[in-house]
């Protein structure tokens, strides 16, 4: 049995999830954290938001102040890229030295999609996964310039209404049908839609960029698939995802879209489990990967629990949320396979109800924290309110919630 050591490989919202439960659980064995930015672990999602605006500044983003790591005896060991890990022989090597583990959590979360054709390599081009990037992009918000966002997603709405707010003409460029479109219905995407263009974003849906035209190594502008040319001072791409399982897939664990674990989050190979956006696992009978800071959080602490002997099966009901303006969108549950969406309006906002068959199965809410969290509590406690008490008049999800059982 080697040493006594948890290795947590990455240093983002599920390692440091991962690292407290351990010793709020009572772990007191060594914890090292491998991350390979210069950053203690931070949050994410301020980035694309209060971040970006500068209305937060670096220090507000760190999930702890950074010497409260050490008061909690966990090593995190910063600017380590770790190229290799070994199940056998119980080792991983971060920047070229070798270190010994008894247990190993993979939390390596998730990396851009590479860049379309035409767009790496030039000046003006941006990505917004990290700090770093997130500084970069910083500098190029400034009035009067052309912003082109390419995906209709998270990153880019969120960055597309800091940039209007700030005075850039914005056009977000989405190749599917409709912004949106991964995560939510066409009712929502519609809202999304009409409120971006009421702040002066232009929103194009169902094309690409056909090419892309650079003046001294900078982007200068983009041709659309059926022919408008649009002229770009900055861009930012964000078109996706896809999981960090490099590590993994070279050990030879079991790898599928992401790092495949069960419902305790033990990969294939003993003793090393992962959790949050990199690892993939079964949810209602179905591979699951989610990307969201619940996932992150949730599902470290259930490996941590595995770790010290108190197993559970990880079986979330998701939420997910995006400020844009001043509207919050608030998505608890997950729609797949849903055939019927029900709108609803309430005196504070309006949301559309997902249902396959008569099972409501999740709630888009839009500036509708009440309703969101009436929602949240009916699939938290199974609760299983009908396509016909949504779609009937006067329907109060609060007093639904408190009616006497009949
Ligand atoms: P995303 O939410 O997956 O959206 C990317 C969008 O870009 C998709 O609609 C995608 O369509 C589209 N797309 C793909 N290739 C394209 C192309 N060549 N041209 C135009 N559009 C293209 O990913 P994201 O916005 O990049 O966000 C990255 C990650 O950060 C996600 O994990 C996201 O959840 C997270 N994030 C979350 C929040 C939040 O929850 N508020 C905020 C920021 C970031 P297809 O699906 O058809 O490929």
């Amino acid at each position: 049995m080697a040493t006594e050591h948890v290795a947590i490989v990455g240093a983002g919202q599920a390692a440091a999830s991962l690292a407290l439960r351990l010793r709020h659980g009572g772990y007191s064995g060594p914890i090292t954290m491998f991350g390979e930015e210069p950053y203690p672990p931070y949050q994410r999602p301020p980035l694309s938001k209060a971040y970006l605006k500068r209305d937060w500044s670096v220090d507000r983003l760190y999930l702890r102040p950074e010497e409260f790591w050490r008061t909690q005896d966990v090593r995190v060991v910063r600017e380590a890229v770790v190229s290799a890990i070994d199940p056998a022989s119980r080792t991983l090597v971060a920047g070229g030295r070798t270190h010994g583990w008894s247990r190993l959590a993979l939390v390596t979360g998730t990396r851009p999609r590479p860049l379309p054709v035409g767009f790496a390599g030039l000046r003006g081009v941006h990505e917004l996964r990290d700090l770093a990037d997130a500084d970069r992009l910083q500098g190029e918000i400034r009035p009067g310039r052309r912003l082109l966002v390419l995906g209709g997603g998270y990153v880019g709405l969120e960055t597309a209404a800091v940039a209007v707010k700030a005075g850039l003409e914005v056009v977000v460029v989405e190749r599917a049908a409709r912004i949106l479109e991964r995560v939510a219905c066409a009712e929502t995407s519609a809202v999304i839609r009409g409120l971006h263009e009421s702040h002066g974003v232009r929103i194009v849906e169902g094309r690409g960029v056909a090419g892309v035209r650079a003046r001294d190594g900078a982007i200068a502008a983009v041709e659309l698939e059926g022919g408008a040319r649009l002229e770009v001072d900055v861009a930012v791409v964000g078109i996706g995802v896809q999981a960090r399982d490099e590590l993994a897939r070279a050990a030879g664990l079991a790898c599928d879209a992401g790092i495949v674990v069960d419902g305790f989050g033990r990969t294939s190979a003993p003793d090393v489990w992962a959790a949050g956006d990199c690892a993939t696992f079964p949810l209602d009978g179905q591979p699951t990967r989610l990307e969201s800071v619940q996932n992150a959080v949730d599902q470290a602490e259930c490996v941590a629990d595995d770790m010290l002997g108190r197993g559970r099966i990880y079986a979330p009901v998701p939420w997910f949320w995006s400020d844009q303006y001043d509207v919050k969108l608030q998505i608890v549950g997950l729609n797949r396979g849903y055939d019927a969406v029900v709108p609803h309006r309430s005196a504070q906002g309006q949301s559309h109800w997902y249902f396959r068959g008569d099972r409501m199965i999740a709630v888009d809410a839009i500036n509708d924290a009440r309703t969101y969290m009436a929602a949240k509590k009916m699939l938290e406690g199974g609760k299983g309110v009908g396509r016909a008490d949504v779609a009937a008049d006067g329907f109060d999800p609060v007093a639904w919630l408190r009616r006497p059982a009949s």
